[in-house]
Order: C-alpha cells, then structure tokens, then sequence
C-alpha cells in the first residue's frame, strides 16, 4: 500500500476480498474518496455528514466510515501534474480498499484518457452498471402514478457496444469487411455501409445474470426479467436470455421457478421463491410505462440497459435523484450519475440526493441496510417537507428553496429524529 501521494488513514481497516469475490467488511472500513470536479466538492461534503450521522444513529460509533481522500479529474491534474486524470494512486488505493465512491468528473477533452469513468470500469472489471429507480413523494414527473416503478437495473458493463468494433463507411477496412462477408458468408451489404460488431459472451452474460439474482435472493425480490432483442439478434442478444436462464436453472435452482415452470404451480409463483421471466426490449419500453408495478429486478445488456436507466429515470422525475453503482468482483464503485454542473461549482446550490442515494448503494453493499434504510427516509421526509435545492424547487409548487448544505442538515435532522 505505497503511494506516490497519498497517505491512508491510519485509524481503520481495509475491506478484505474472499475467494468468492465477495467482501468482508470490518468495523471501521477505509473508503477511497473521489470529490468530483464542479458541483463535486460541494455535494461530497454534503454526503459524507449524511451518512456519518446514519452510522452513528445507528451504530453509536461501534462502526463508522474512514473516508480516505482520493484524486480524479481536474483534482487530480492539480496534485498529479499536466494529463494524469486517473492517477495510479487512486487505482491502487481502490484495490487496496475494494469499494470507492465518486462524484461526477470532467471528461478530458481531446488528448490521454476518453472518459474517466469508463477507464476506472475497466481497469477494475467493473462489470454491473447498477441503477435503482424509485420515486421520491413529492417530486414532479410526467406520468401519473410515478410512484408504481421501483426497479433495479443490472446492466452489463463491460460487453456489447462497450465492447464494439466499428468500421467507418467508406474506408479501406470497412470495404474489406462487406468483401469478407459475401465471399466467405453468402452475405450481401450495401457497398455504402458503415459496419459495427457487437461481442456478447457466455462469461460476461452469466455473471450480470448471477448478481442479479443474487441480488433478488439476499433483499427478497419476487422477480427477475431478464431483457433482450433476442428475437432479432439470435446469437447476442438472444443468447443472452438462453445464458441467462441456464444460470438460473445451474445455480439457483432451489430458489427460482422461471416463468415456462409456473403452470407447475398453478399459475401461481410459490412463497420464498423468484421468478425469472424474459421480455423483449421494445415491449419492456411499453411494459414499464403501462405496468411499472409488475418489474422489479431487471438484467440487461449494456446499450438496452443505457436506453432504459435513463427512461425509467425520466418516468420518476428525471436523473437529478438517479443513483448508480459499478460492481465487480470483489471492486464497485459508486457514483452520482449526473455531470460537474460547473455553472453552480463551489456555490453551495445543487442537489446532492444522486450522490446521497449512490452512498445508499454503497452502505448496502457493506451489508449497512439499516443506515441505508434511515438515509432513504431522511431524504425522502426532506423532499416530502418542499425544503429542496434549486433545481426542485423551480418545478415544485410552494416549496422551500435551499441550499446544498441545508438539505443535508435537514436529512441529519430527520435521521437523528428517526425511531
Ligand atoms: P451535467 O449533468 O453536468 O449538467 C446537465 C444539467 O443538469 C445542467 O443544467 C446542470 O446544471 C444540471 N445539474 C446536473 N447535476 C445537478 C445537480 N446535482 N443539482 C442540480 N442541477 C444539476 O451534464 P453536462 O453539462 O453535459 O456535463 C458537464 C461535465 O460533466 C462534462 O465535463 C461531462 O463530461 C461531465 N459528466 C460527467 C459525468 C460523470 O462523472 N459520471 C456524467 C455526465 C457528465
């Protein structure tokens, strides 16, 4: 654990990895932490008084966060020197510690890194891209019952356009590739055509589909739909749903019924067990806005996972309180989903409930549920109350416009207020 500048804090432990991938968690956990750039800092402060007082609350100080600073983005360029965006301290203090927490990062325009965070999701194999999606009371949204959806999305993070290989219309090795189809495959495609491929494999589908029902089995959901355009795309798409599914049957056995077994049981899902079920992607579309309520954990491939993240978001009132998780094993890392906001850096004004809800992931993956429990009522009573930052505050009737810090004083209250 030697790093060029950083120094750990001394007064806790490392989270240890077991054979399994999975993780130990001591009393007193080190978490890396990446403040962000922009509203980054502001919203950072704000989280970490949140969540230390929902540890206290709950545990009196027999447990508690150890919050290590970490380096990212325009920080990190300040510490670290001209392009070094991702410092290897910061890769190697996540190593070290396994689970990281992240506001949002400038994404370097031209030259070195592409994107910060995809780089952090590959270098730690990072391969569920977890989005839970709940209504808060109180928060306007287009549809009239907002509050039927509550889903988690496991997207896969790692494959699929992630993984793409494209050719450029036109070029030398774009014409190669139609040649090569036709003469090698019968293939005919138009001489004028870009070409993409898009990799799915067995090892990348099975994990995603394994974390999410593991995921239903621990927090006792009832259902798991796994979602493709199988009907299209056979061998990626459909092999996905048929990879899935053989997951299912191979490794939980005891615990799932698919949906094809239910007419073993009357129709009837028996108690204690999840039921796995597939949808195609287009009709998932329909099915979300139509019967939010009939969905609960969701498996996908990377781009339908993007598409319907950012829709069932929208459906609760945008992503202004959109969490999201980037698990691997044993590394995740969690993180605000929206940008640096840099217009309302350093004032003390945007909303931190993206980033307060991410920190929510993350005490629930240390197996912390009940902290997570009272930050989610905190947040939502605050909401409740119209004491909100600006950016609610504009499109909710009557409320009370707030400051970053406020909002966090006034969850701190309501935790500290809690039964
Ligand atoms: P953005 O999310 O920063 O801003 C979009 C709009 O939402 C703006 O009007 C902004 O003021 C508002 N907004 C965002 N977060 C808010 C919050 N917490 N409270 C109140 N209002 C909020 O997106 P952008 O403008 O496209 O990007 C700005 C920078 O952020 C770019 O450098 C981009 O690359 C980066 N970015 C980073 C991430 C990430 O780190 N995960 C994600 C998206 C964008």
């Amino acid at each position: 654990m030697a790093y060029e500048k950083l120094t750990a804090p001394k007064n806790g432990d490392a989270i240890a990895a077991n054979s399994d991938g999975t993780i130990s968690v001591p009393n007193h956990p080190i978490i890396p932490c990446i403040e962000g750039d922009g509203i980054g800092p502001d919203l950072t402060k704000a989280m970490v008084r949140v969540i230390d007082a929902a540890v206290k609350k709950v545990f009196g100080g027999k447990k508690s966060i150890v919050w290590f600073d970490v380096y990212a983005g325009e920080a990190s360029v300040a510490k670290y020197g001209e392009n070094v965006w991702l410092p290897d301290d910061t890769i190697q203090a996540i190593k070290d510690y396994k689970v990281a927490i992240k506001g949002p990062l400038t994404t370097p325009v031209g030259g070195g890194i592409r994107s910060i965070n995809v780089a952090l999701r590959q270098i730690l194999d990072l391969y569920a891209c977890v989005r839970p999606v709940r209504y808060f009371s109180g928060v306007p949204a287009p549809v009239k019952e907002p509050e039927k959806l509550d889903v988690i999305i496991y997207r896969e993070n790692t494959e699929d356009i992630y993984k793409g290989i494209e050719f450029k219309e036109g070029t030398d090795d774009a014409k190669d590739m139609i040649k090569f189809l036709k003469d090698r495959y019968k293939k005919e495609v138009n001489f004028d055509s870009g070409i993409g491929i898009k990799p799915v494999s067995i090892q990348g589908s099975k994990r995603l589909v394994r974390m999410a029902i593991q995921y239903a089995i621990e927090k006792k959901k009832r259902l798991v739909t796994l979602v493709h355009k199988g009907n299209i795309m056979k061998f990626t798409e459909g092999a996905f749903r048929d990879w899935g599914y053989e997951v299912a049957v191979q490794e939980f056995r005891d615990h799932v019924v698919l949906e094809s077994e239910l007419d073993q049981h009357g129709g009837k899902l028996p108690a204690g067990k999840v039921l796995i079920n597939d949808r195609i992607a287009d009709s998932m579309f329909q099915q979300l806005l139509l019967r939010p309520d009939e969905y609960q954990v969701i498996a996908t491939l990377n781009l339908n996972g993007e598409y319907l993240s950012d829709a069932c978001a929208a459906q609760i009132g945008g992503l202004g309180l959109a969490p999201g998780a980037n698990i691997g094993r044993p590394y995740a890392v969690v993180e605000a989903t929206h940008g640096t906001a840099p217009k309302y850096a350093n004032k003390d004004m945007a909303n931190p409930g993206s980033l307060i809800l991410s920190a929510v992931m993350m005490l629930e993956h240390l197996g912390w549920d009940e902290c997570a429990r009272l930050v989610i009522e905190g947040l939502e009573n605050t909401i409740k109350a119209k004491t909100v930052t600006y950016d609610l505050e504009r499109q909710m009737p009557g409320a009370t416009k707030v400051s970053t810090s406020q909002f966090a004083t006034h969850i701190i209250e309501k935790i500290n207020a809690a039964k």
